[in-house]
């Protein structure tokens, strides 16, 4: 990478990109990484990007688990990931949803995506190019936010539906793939 370009990150949607969407995955034992994940993130690393994970979590708002709960998780995903020499720099987590959470968490918030709050967040945070991040996700709504946000390169994993806005890829190994073409024309 130049170096009078911006830091850049890779911002990860969680479930669905880095482990298998089960639903409401709390539990480290339910917590199944993808083909691939570990190898891809350590490239990805290696490539010179913040590895970022950006995750709706209304199973917070919705009672299904705790803050704790899910504090304890992320700690168990940076942990092994570290063991494993990949250094995860921050998890931004929503725990709102505008209508189906209770008390405070209730709410039109800023951050649940497709609204880009949390990559907001973390481009200032961490003091990112915008247009040389990279953004991962399985849902149109996470290449919304990525969108809204001006991350520059989007991808959507999937098997079947292409997304408009963002390049399909079959998962994180193909993100790295792709993002080896780019740097080296
Ligand atoms: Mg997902
Ligand atoms: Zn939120």
């Amino acid at each position: 990478m130049s170096s009078e370009a911006g830091r850049a990150a890779v911002f990860l949607d969680r479930d669905g990109v880095i482990n298998v969407d089960r639903g409401y995955v709390v539990r480290w034992s339910d917590f199944e990484f993808l083909p691939g994940t570990l190898p891809a993130l350590r490239a990805l690393q290696g490539l010179g990007y913040l590895l970022i994970i950006v995750t709706n979590q209304s199973g917070i708002g919705r009672g299904y688990y705790t803050e704790g709960d899910f504090a304890l998780l992320s700690t168990q995903l940076i942990d092994h990931l570290a063991e494993e020499g990949i250094k995860l720099t921050a998890i931004y987590h929503c725990p709102h949803h505008p209508t189906d959470a209770q008390g405070g968490y209730r709410q039109a918030c800023n951050c649940r995506k497709p609204a880009p709050g949390m990559l907001l967040r973390g481009l200032e945070d961490w003091d990112l190019d915008a247009s040389r991040c990279v953004l991962v996700g399985d849902k149109p709504s996470d290449i919304a936010a990525g969108e809204a946000a001006g991350i520059g390169h989007r991808f959507y994993v999937t098997s079947g539906e292409a997304c408009p806005g963002a390049e399909a890829v079959s998962g994180l190994p193909q993100v790295v793939q792709q993002l080896n073409v780019l740097a080296t024309t």
